[in-house]
């Protein structure tokens, strides 16, 4: 039985505390002298695509070309997580991974509201990048349903499996996660390492509900 795991990459895999906001606010400022434009502005859970059009259009701001600016983002976040101390790999998911690797009933695909390059440069830093070969980004979606509805259906192709919908599990932080798990009739795992308590994430209905990932997710899933 073929399972496929979605995972989404803040406050489920690793943490790196406002490094996203601090270098948007950085590129914002490098490109259009606009100060601390991200400021208060919720991210969790959004896509990076909303979360910049509405700073634009907050802002005014004509003349701008989407991928350059996430181009741009993406130097002054590479720079940043060299530098970060806030940066953590959440609890039991290195070890979740590696054996999730070896076990050839299971795939793995990422669907994040980061954009392509943050998805990477994180990734990257945390040293699982090669964990994930396929995945789902913000910078392509308005809509976190779609972002997963992507997801599943890439990975289809890419495994070349016809994943049936309960053998698939959207795995995150918040409730946007489940929501959009929900609405593409998959399994919901939620964790409460994101910021989002239990109680919130529970009012939401997932499948699965952990303080954190669980030391032996293969075993929950079969
Ligand atoms: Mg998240």
């Amino acid at each position: 039985m073929n399972k496929l795991l979605i995972w989404d990459i803040d406050g489920t895999l690793l943490t790196c505390k406002n490094a996203g906001k601090y270098s948007l606010n950085k590129t914002f400022q490098e490109e259009f002298g606009i100060e601390n434009a991200f400021e208060g502005i919720e991210m969790a859970g959004k896509m990076d695509l909303n979360i910049l059009s509405s700073i634009i259009n907050k802002n005014n701001v004509a003349n701008y070309n989407l991928n350059d600016l996430i181009y741009k983002y993406g130097k002054n976040l590479e720079k940043h997580l060299k530098m970060s101390k806030n940066f953590k790999i959440l609890p039991n998911v290195k070890k979740n991974l590696h054996n999730l690797q070896k076990d050839n009933r299971i795939y793995n695909v990422i669907a994040s509201g980061n954009s392509e390059i943050g998805s990477i440069l994180k990734l990257k830093k945390a040293e699982m990048f090669d964990y994930f070969r396929i995945g789902s980004y913000g910078n392509n979606f308005d809509n976190r349903t779609c972002l997963v509805r992507n997801a599943i259906n890439i990975a289809k192709f890419a495994y070349g499996i016809d994943f049936i919908n309960e053998n698939i599990y959207m795995i995150g932080d918040t409730p946007d996660d489940i929501i959009a798990g929900k609405e593409n009739n998959i399994k919901t795992i939620a964790l409460a390492t994101g910021g989002y308590s239990l109680e919130i994430l529970e009012s939401n209905e997932p499948d699965f509900l952990f303080d954190e990932l669980p030391e032996d997710l293969i075993s929950i899933i079969f």
